[in-house]
């Protein structure tokens, strides 16, 4: 018993070193990759169901790794997020999706985007500023940005977010509540966060077919709908899940229904050519 009880520690010891060393390397390629060009931006729209129009996207990261090919965000934003490597990251996505927003505007497509923005961005104390040197810098009307914040992130520090996200406000950015419903106190933050849009993550989504999962579904957005928030349905993947979305009032979906996460010129091309019905 004392043999295995040693080898499974040593095992054990390998192991970590192992993951340790991995995260170094990942963390070390990651460092690169911003000068590399290896980062991307996809792009996922937003479906205003009363208009039938697409009238939002959702930027999303992409990491074109050169040896490991294409790695998922969910892979190497908790690096990212760790290192504080995601601040110059998440800046360098924030001025790509402007930039981005701005010339699709400048065609005449009445789009706004999405940005995620992680909780190291949010707590930093330049983060107002940063936004408004990036809006003005590529010349996006902050109304046009939308900032995605999680209810996790809003719990660090309460009365320092509350009042970074209002000067947000005032200057004329959105603020979204990302994943509605996998946090705690999910329904106190929607009368006492300032925001002004609210997504149902797509746990919920994903089952709304069953009765209880809609209920759930349906008096969330009849309480976002009476503050005022517009409510967003993300993961849509069948016409089954779009549908019952639909008869609960909910105002936009995101979703494999419509699309995955694109490359900008796939998204021109399938999206912006000319008006989607
Ligand atoms: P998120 O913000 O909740 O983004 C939505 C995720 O759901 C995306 O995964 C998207 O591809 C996926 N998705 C969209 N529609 C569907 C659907 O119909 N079904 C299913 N099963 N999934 C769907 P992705 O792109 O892998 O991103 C994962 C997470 O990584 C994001 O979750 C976000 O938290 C983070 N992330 C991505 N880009 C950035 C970024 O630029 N900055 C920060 N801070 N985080 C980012
Ligand atoms: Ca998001
Ligand atoms: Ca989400
Ligand atoms: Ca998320």
């Amino acid at each position: 018993v004392k043999e295995t009880g040693r080898n499974n520690y040593k095992f054990f010891n390998k192991a970590m070193n192992e993951e340790i060393s991995t995260k170094l390397l990942l963390e070390n390629d990651l460092r690169k990759a911003l000068l590399k060009n290896e980062l991307e931006v996809y792009y996922q729209p937003q479906l205003d169901l009363q208009t039938n129009r697409i009238v939002a996207v959702e930027a999303l990261l992409r990491w074109h790794h050169p040896d490991k090919g294409f790695m998922s965000p969910a892979e190497f934003i908790p690096i990212a997020e760790e290192t504080g490597l995601i601040v110059p990251i998440g800046e360098w996505v924030l001025k790509e999706a402007c930039k981005q927003t701005k010339l699709w505007r400048d065609q005449g497509h009445d789009l706004s985007i999405s940005v995620n923005l992680s909780n190291q961005q949010l707590i930093s104390n330049t983060i107002v500023e940063v936004i408004k040197e990036i809006t003005s810098q590529t010349e996006l009307n902050p109304q046009y940005l939308t900032l995605e914040i999680t209810e996790s992130m809003a719990i660090t520090n309460l009365t320092d977010t509350l009042n970074k996200l209002k000067e947000l406000q005032d200057f004329g950015v959105n603020i979204s509540l990302d994943d509605f419903g996998t946090g705690y106190s999910s329904l106190s933050y929607l009368s006492t966060l300032p925001i002004d849009s609210v997504k149902i993550d797509k746990s919920f989504i994903n089952d709304i077919t069953n009765k209880t999962k809609k209920e759930i579904v349906k008096s969330v957005s009849s309480i976002a709908h009476s503050r005022g928030l517009t409510v967003v349905a993300e993961g849509v993947e069948e016409e089954e899940q779009l549908n019952i979305v639909r008869s609960l009032g909910i105002g936009m979906i995101q979703g494999y229904y419509l699309s995955k996460p694109i490359p900008s010129e796939e998204m021109q091309s399938r999206f912006l050519l000319s008006s989607f019905v």
